[in-house]
């Protein structure tokens, strides 16, 4: 990925200086390949961006990690990088790096022993999340992360495009799954994130994941599936399929119901409304046909370096959204012991619209069974 390390290290310290942060800390995670491309393993061993609010950051690693953090777009962009070795006190260095800092702040992922062992060493400093402020860059998307979440929506499609292959009668959930898993890594992705194959009753609870349910003809199947892309950035796509036969007229209704209130949403999001707005205008026509109660779940979250990020599209929220942004719009209708849909699309904010990067059909498709 082309990330303009430069620049996100700017924008990150210019909120800083507005939040009166002075230092933060970054352990591997999301937030630390955004800032610095560097995708770290979660060890025993601190790997942590140090940055200070008005000086140049310092990635820190154990000896033994320098060679891969010096292929970081960080490091080949010119970012000081510090080793320490096995038996150096690797959080003192950290903080020596921001001497007179009194407020700092962590990334949300970081390990609590570690969040202890900062405040052990600087009683006087007050530690805060930086959740919010990471937030705030990272869901606001440059047009090289939209690039990279088209890539990885079209690899996702592919997938669904040959669902026929996977889910058949007679055969269980996880075989279907297992195959449908190896699908994603062919179609271009690096890791499967997760996979979703909740058939017949088990269609009616929304993160069913798998089960040995062997899967059955006119079984409804919800399929959610997702994985990351080499360059770090996530596919979410559902779809729900029934299995050799036409769908009950019952289940087709309500399935109609679900794909009026997706397509409302996504013809109603745009730059300027609010999230939850974007929530309310599907959870009316899913309201209004009488299956309001069986929407159990928000509407969608943000997706980039993680499956689920900021923001979310829930009531409450009075984000504005802006040209950029991108989430998931996925409402589902589930009636429990008996089936349930969802159809979940990814869409990236433009000032007139949404482009959606899932593009399979979102017409009921019958498997052959
Ligand atoms: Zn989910
Ligand atoms: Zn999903
Ligand atoms: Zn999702």
């Amino acid at each position: 990925m082309t990330a303009d390390v430069a620049s996100r290290i700017q924008r990150v310290q210019a909120s800083m200086v507005a939040e009166s942060v002075d230092a933060l800390l970054v352990t591997p995670s999301a937030d630390l390949r955004y800032l610095t491309g560097y995708d770290a393993m979660p060890l025993e061993r601190l790997t942590a961006l140090v940055v200070p609010a008005t000086s140049e950051p310092v990635l820190l690693v154990p000896t033994l990690e320098l060679a891969e953090a010096e292929r970081s777009a960080a490091a080949l962009a010119g970012m000081q990088v510090l080793v320490h070795s096995e038996t150096e006190n690797s959080i003192a260095m950290a903080l020596d790096v921001v001497p007179d800092a009194a407020v700092v702040a962590v990334d949300d992922h970081m390990w609590a022993a570690r969040v202890l062992a900062i405040q052990a060493s600087r009683p006087k400093v007050g530690v805060r999340a930086a959740g919010r402020l990471l937030a705030d860059l990272r869901m606001r998307k440059g047009p090289d992360e939209v690039a990279s979440l088209r890539q990885a929506g079209a690899a996702i499609d592919r997938v669904h495009a040959r669902m026929g292959e996977f889910v058949h009668v007679g055969r269980s959930e996880r075989e279907a799954a297992a195959l449908i898993a190896d699908a994603i890594l062919a179609e271009g992705h690096t890791s499967v994130d997760f996979v979703i194959v909740g058939s017949g009753p088990n269609s009616a609870s929304p993160h069913a994941s798998v089960s040995d349910r062997v899967i059955e003809r006119s079984d409804v199947v919800v399929v959610d599936i997702g994985g990351s892309t080499s360059d770090g950035y996530c596919s979410d796509s559902t779809r729900t399929y029934v299995v050799g036969t036409e769908p009950d007229p019952s289940f087709e209704q309500c399935y109609d119901v679900l794909l009026q209130a997706q397509r409302t949403q996504c013809d109603f999001a745009r730059a300027g409304v609010s999230a939850e707005s974007v929530d309310r205008v599907g959870r009316r026509v899913i309201e209004e046909a009488g299956y309001g109660d069986l929407f159990v779940h928000r509407t969608g979250h943000g997706i980039g370096l993680e499956t689920h990020e900021e923001p979310y599209i829930v009531e409450g929220n009075q984000l504005m959204v802006e040209a950029g942004m991108c989430f998931s719009i996925e409402p589902g209708i589930y009636l429990p012991g008996k089936h349930g849909a969802r159809i979940e699309d990814i869409v990236v904010v433009q000032d007139e619209g949404v482009e959606r990067l899932n593009t399979t059909t979102r017409d009921l498709v019958v498997l052959e069974g």
